[in-house]
C-alpha cells in the first residue's frame, strides 16, 4: 500500500530523511516511534503530499506521489489524516464539518453525505453530538469527530500524527478505542505515538526513528523486549 525505497528529504540545507526504505502492507498498522525532531511528522506528511520528497520513490496505493502527472487532488482523498490539534472549522457544526469534503469534494448529495457523517458518528460514540460546535465538546470527543470526518471520505489509509498528545489522560483512551477498533476492521494505518500500550497491543510493526533515520522496525513484542540498537534502547528506558 506505501513504499518508500530510499527517500531523502531536505529542508533547504537540513537533511531531514535519510534513506527511507519502508513497506507497508494493506490493512497493517504501523506505529512510529522515535524522539522529537528525529522526522515522524515529516515522513507522515510526505505520505499523502503535504511534503515533497528530494529524491527516492513513495509510491501510495500504486501512485507514485513524487510524479507531476499525479493528481494531488484525486491522489489525496484516499488518504485520511488524523492530527495532534483536531483541526475542525470552528464554525461549522460537526455534522458541518464532517460532510463538507464529502459534498464539495466526491460531490455526494447533502442527504447521502449526512447519512454517511450519521454512520461514523455512531461508529466514534458520539452520534448525539451531531448539531453541536466543536467548542461544545471536550478534547477526546473532537479528536473522535475528526477520526469520523477523516473516514467519510473512505480512504485506503488512515494516517494519525500523535491523535492524543494534546489530550487530558481521562480522554486518551476513548481515542484509542477508536483506533484500536479501525484497526480490526482492517483499516491501513501509520500511526505517530507516544503511546506505547497501543502501540504493543495494536501495531503488526514498529518503526523507530532517530536523526531522520528508521534505526530499527519490528514486531512490537520484539522490539519492546529485545530493542538491539543502542538508541532504541535508549529511548525505551526513557519512555517506558
Ligand atoms: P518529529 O515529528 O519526529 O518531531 P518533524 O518531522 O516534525 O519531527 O521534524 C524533523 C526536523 O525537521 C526537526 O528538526 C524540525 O525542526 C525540522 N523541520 C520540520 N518542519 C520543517 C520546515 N517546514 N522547515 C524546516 N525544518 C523543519
Ligand atoms: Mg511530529
Amino acid at each position: 500500500m506505501i513504499t518508500f525505497r530510499n527517500v531523502n528529504k531536505h529542508y533547504g540545507d537540513f537533511h531531514v530523511l535519510k534513506d527511507i526504505n519502508l513497506e507497508i502492507n494493506q490493512g497493517e498498522v504501523v506505529v512510529v516511534i522515535g524522539p522529537s525532531g528525529s522526522g515522524k511528522s515529516t515522513m507522515l506528511r510526505c505520505i499523502n503530499c503535504l511534503e515533497t520528497i528530494s529524491d527516492g520513490e513513495l509510491v501510495v496505493g500504486g501512485t507514485k506521489v513524487n510524479n507531476k502527472h499525479t493528481n494531488i487532488n484525486d491522489f489525496r482523498r484516499d488518504i485520511g489524516m488524523v492530527f495532534q490539534h483536531f483541526n475542525l472549522y470552528p464554525h461549522k457544526t460537526v455534522l458541518q464539518n464532517i460532510t463538507l469534503a464529502p459534498i464539495k469534494v466526491l460531490g455526494e448529495d447533502k442527504a447521502k453525505a449526512e447519512e454517511t457523517a450519521m454512520y461514523y458518528l455512531e461508529k466514534v460514540g458520539i452520534p448525539d453530538k451531531a448539531n453541536s460546535y466543536p467548542s461544545q465538546l471536550s478534547g477526546g470527543q473532537q479528536q473522535r469527530v475528526a477520526i469520523a470526518r477523516g473516514l467519510a471520505m473512505k480512504p485506503k489509509v488512515m494516517l494519525f500524527d500523535e491523535p492524543t498528545s494534546a489530550l487530558d489522560p481521562e480522554m486518551i483512551g476513548e481515542v484509542l478505542e477508536v483506533m484500536k477498533s479501525l484497526a480490526k476492521e482492517g483499516m491501513t494505518m501509520v500511526v505517530v505515538t507516544h503511546e506505547m500500550g497501543f502501540a504493543k497491543e495494536v501495531a503488526n510493526r514498529v518503526v523507530f526513528m532517530d536523526e531522520g533515520r528508521i534505526v530499527e522496525e519490528g514486531k512490537p513484542i520484539e522490539f519492546f523486549e529485545n530493542p538491539h540498537e543502542e538508541r532504541a534502547k535508549v529511548f525505551l528506558k526513557r519512555v517506558l
